[in-house]
């Protein structure tokens, strides 16, 4: 735009009302917004692969939506940094620095779509499109002392259609409340969370918890060379026993804590600090959970490291 044009435009602002610069307010913090969305996106290293056929030969093909675009050589599809992880083709990329800061301040929906000015339903799938970006980013082959233990979430239907609820034989529940049964019940979903000592984090959702799949899932997280520390549980021990780890069991039954460097402390530190983190969002669907859970992941080990919420954009658009 020309100065000249500029000054004619700012003159007229006066003749605004309230409301009007209220909207030109959340257009300008949209820009800037985007701006620095398209600065992160630009510093993402250049993509080397095709996401449709693997290809290596690459080219740049002009700009499309402010950012890079890319052409395949192999295949001819052209695609932008963001093909291929959950935020292509989701619009207004101007808000998504704060939509990254609402999900860390964890406010309801309700109130994320209030302060990104846009309709619940559009917050509510912003909100699992962000969730389930760090669902893959797991610490795997962690080594040390590891830390492994289970927690458990109410199983919970909220936001699901009424037939599904009512599939379920049981009367409703205030959001949030107590299992009506006492220890695991089929209220309950078992999670494994799994923790060495150097903050290193990676939960597994245990929908039927025998051994054979406890035994998958350890062998997925944990070295060989590792030193496991768990609750005691037979079924833990004899996982460990299977996969050859040592293996230290406190008896926390009879109130042991610790024996000498062996406690599952750091583990248990974590499942309530998840918890407090969880108990914001007033119950969370079961089918979400492992998006939650991933997400607190991402904000567990950006706390480590210092950082914000761009650093969390960033991860997200790291797909
Ligand atoms: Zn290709």
């Amino acid at each position: 735009m020309r100065t000249r044009e500029l000054t004619r435009w700012l003159a007229r602002l006066p003749s605004l009302t309230p409301h009007q610069r209220t909207q030109l307010q959340a257009q300008l913090q949209a820009l800037s917004g985007q701006d620095a969305v398209t600065e992160l996106i630009a510093q993402r290293a250049a993509p080397t692969q095709c996401p449709r056929c693997a290809s290596s030969h690459l080219v740049r093909n002009g700009q499309a939506h402010g950012l890079q675009r890319f052409k395949c050589r192999g295949c001819g599809i052209t695609f932008n940094a963001l093909t291929g992880t959950p935020l292509a083709r989701l619009r207004h990329r101007g808000k998504w620095l704060e939509q990254a800061e609402v999900l860390e301040e964890r406010v309801s929906v309700r109130k994320a779509a209030a302060r990104l000015g846009v309709h619940r339903t559009t917050a509510f799938r912003w909100r699992h499109r962000f969730l389930s970006v760090p669902n893959q980013v797991m610490d795997r082959q962690q080594s040390g002392v590891v830390e492994a233990d289970e927690t458990y979430f109410l199983r919970s239907y909220k936001g699901q259609p009424r037939r599904l609820r009512e599939a379920t034989s049981r009367p409703a529940r205030r959001r949030g409340g107590r299992a009506a049964k006492r220890g695991l019940s089929d209220e309950q979903v078992p999670v494994l969370v799994v923790r060495n000592r150097s903050g290193h984090t990676a939960d597994f959702g245990l929908a039927s918890a025998n051994k054979a799949g406890l035994v998958q899932v350890l062998r997925q997280a944990v070295m060989g060379d590792a030193v496991l520390c768990t609750d005691g549980s037979a079924m833990l021990a004899a996982v460990a026993r299977e996969l050859g780890l040592e293996h230290h069991g406190l008896n926390t039954l009879r109130g042991e804590r610790r024996r000498g460097a062996w406690h599952i402390q750091n583990v248990n530190a974590y499942h309530s600090r998840l918890k407090g983190w969880l108990h914001r969002f007033r119950g969370v669907a079961t089918s979400y959970l492992t998006n939650y859970l991933g997400w607190f992941r991402a904000l567990d080990r950006n706390r480590r490291t210092g950082a914000n919420a761009s650093a969390l954009l960033a991860l997200a658009i790291a797909g």
